[in-house]
């Protein structure tokens, strides 16, 4: 009665990087979403507001763009894993331990004594 209603299904590519260890991730994004589309002649009959939330068609085209913009920002993942139990980098070195389960240092060192260990190498007189 008062417009078009749009239901749709897209697919969608998606590039991105672990939060944890910055490995490039790619997935396929499937989202889907309904819209209605306000004939303009409508809105314009009713005075209407201004209301830029309100989707219009515009000669009886209609623009999908914003709808199929804000269906997929809604499903990316918030902080994107490239494994749901990623362990990350590690802190000291940076290496990603995903690819280095053991991967372990001998006792950390304090970053705050980290001077000292250089003093006792140098030759005393
Ligand atoms: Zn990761
Ligand atoms: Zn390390």
């Amino acid at each position: 009665m008062e417009g078009v209603l749009v239901t749709g299904t897209a697919k969608a590519g998606l590039e991105g990087e672990c939060v944890r260890c910055l490995e490039p991730i790619r997935e396929d994004l499937e989202v889907t979403f309904q819209e209605l589309f306000v004939y303009d002649d409508i809105r314009d009959s009713e005075g209407a507001e201004e209301d830029d939330e309100v989707s219009m068609l515009q000669d009886d085209l209609l623009d999908l763009e914003t709808v199929l913009r804000d269906a997929v920002v809604l499903a990316l993942p918030f902080q994107p894993l490239c494994q749901d139990d990623c362990p990350g980098l590690c802190p000291e070195c940076g290496v990603r331990l995903a690819d280095e389960p053991d991967h372990t240092h001998e006792a950390a060192i304090d970053p705050r004594w980290a001077a000292l260990t250089k003093l006792e190498q140098e030759p005393t007189d």
